[in-house]
């Protein structure tokens, strides 16, 4: 497998402010077609150490990508400075130099002259065409290696990878091909789920099996490797569907799809129609369902009722019931979902009572304290949830709880 280096130019990429997104989409590039990247370099606008890191990465690697930095400008040094870590002069090409004044003519400009040195490139290269700007790319070959030089810009730079180095780069990987596959999963913990899978996804070597935890879910990734993309799916197809046979209802995606929007599709099709009531969430159940397009489709009414009044006023909730369990308690979800249901006239709700922390926790209630609260026609109930993590931790693990309550129960799938 050859390996590759990506080298990301530009001095903005070295502010607290910005970030060079252009290496994670150039990787997952590579990978799809079974090159592994091994080293990532971030370079200012400074000819001497860019010359270097392309000197060195270019020494060491088959495939040495770099963005940025081949704009017009002053500070726009790649052009140059790769020639020289490569040895090689800059020539100047009419052809190109006539295409850059007809793209200019074209939105009605004369071309300024400073765009002249957007006409030469390494002797030797290839020119890559950049229809979304005006600098072309490079692509050099020397000893079975390659150079290649894109320009900084994601929609200039995408586009040309896709249509001029993929091929050589697929071609130098040997024609294998790269997939991925992932199931999303809920309510498990890290080891559970492993004592679950790991007799399956041990007996296999391809796809490569591995596990990532997020905020609140854990993703079981696929990778398999195989001549074509759909070889690589069979394999991948074949292995998920035995895992997710063990994982069961736990598994809300396996398609990367968000919980909300599975809970907003199920909600859809099966027409029905949600409201909810939150306390500690403060409106993020109602948030991640409404930022899915269509929404109102299924939801109705959002109540954030934060103090006890507002549970009271708002949902109905009895002064008795919250003076004598506490507002975070059984009694007062199940009487908050029963209110916003009513009070919305949704066929569901589900409503969310906790201590997100870090003050108001207590002995019988630690912070991480929450109830989940349902109701739909015939029926209400809520769950205790003890949650691990921060402020923040707590809130978002909340709201995926509640959305995979209702999922479960419209589902008919271990909703109670
Ligand atoms: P231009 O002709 O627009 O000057 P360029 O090839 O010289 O193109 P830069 O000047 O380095 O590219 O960057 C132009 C813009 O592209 C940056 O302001 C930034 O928005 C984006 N960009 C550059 N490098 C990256 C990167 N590594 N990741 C994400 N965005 C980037
Ligand atoms: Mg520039």
């Amino acid at each position: 497998m050859p390996v590759a280096e990506i080298i990301a130019v530009g001095t903005e990429l070295l502010t607290p402010n910005k970030s060079d997104t252009n290496s994670l989409w150039l990787t997952s590039r590579l990978n799809e077609c079974g090159v592994e990247v091994k080293l990532k370099t971030i370079v200012g606008d400074d000819s001497l150490r860019l010359e270097e890191a392309v000197r060195d990465a270019f020494g060491r690697s088959e495939i040495v990508i770099t963005t940025g930095g081949l704009g017009p400008t002053e500070d726009d040094i790649t052009r140059k400075t790769t020639a020289e870590a490569v040895d090689r002069d800059l020539v100047f090409h009419q052809e190109l130099l006539d295409d850059l004044r007809r793209k200019f003519k074209k939105f009605g400009y004369e071309m300024p002259e400073k765009n002249r040195q957007q006409a030469f490139l390494i002797d030797g290269a290839e020119s890559l065409p950049n229809p979304n700007g005006s600098a072309v790319g490079m692509l050099f070959r020397s000893n079975g290696r390659i150079l290649v030089v894109l320009p900084g810009p994601p929609r200039e730079l995408k586009p040309m990878f896709d249509e001029y180095v993929w091929p050589v780069v697929s071609d130098m990987a040997g024609g294998v091909v790269v997939v991925r596959k992932s199931l999303r999963v809920t309510g498990l913990g890290e080891s559970r789920l492993d004592e679950l899978i790991a007799p399956i996804y041990t007996k296999y070597e391809n796809p490569a099996t591995s596990t990532l935890f997020s905020k609140t879910d854990i993703e079981v990734q696929f990778t398999a490797t195989a001549s074509t993309a759909d070889a690589a799916k069979a394999l991948n197809e074949k292995l998920a569907h035995e895992v997710a046979g063990v994982l069961g209802a736990a598994v809300f995606s396996d398609d990367g799809e968000s919980m909300e929007v599975v809970v907003g599709r199920a909600l859809s099709e099966k027409k029905l129609t949600l409201a909810v009531a939150e306390s500690c969430t403060g409106g993020l159940v109602a948030k991640r369902l409404t930022d899915i397009p269509g929404s109102s489709d299924f939801m109705v009414e959002g109540f954030v009722t934060y103090s006890n009044d507002a549970k009271t006023e708002r949902l109905g909730v009895p002064k008795m019931a919250i003076d004598k369990h506490g507002a975070v308690s059984a009694e007062v979800a199940e009487a908050m979902a029963a209110g916003a249901r009513d009070r919305a006239g949704s066929d569901i709700a589900v409503s969310i009572t906790g201590i997100a922390g870090p003050g108001g926790g207590s002995r019988e209630k630690p912070v991480g304290t929450v109830y989940i609260g349902f109701a739909d026609r015939d029926s209400c109930f809520s769950r205790l949830l003890n949650l691990p993590g921060d402020r923040d931790l707590i809130r978002w693990r909340s709201s995926q709880a509640a959305l995979d309550l209702i999922r479960r129960r419209i589902m008919n799938r271990d909703g109670k």
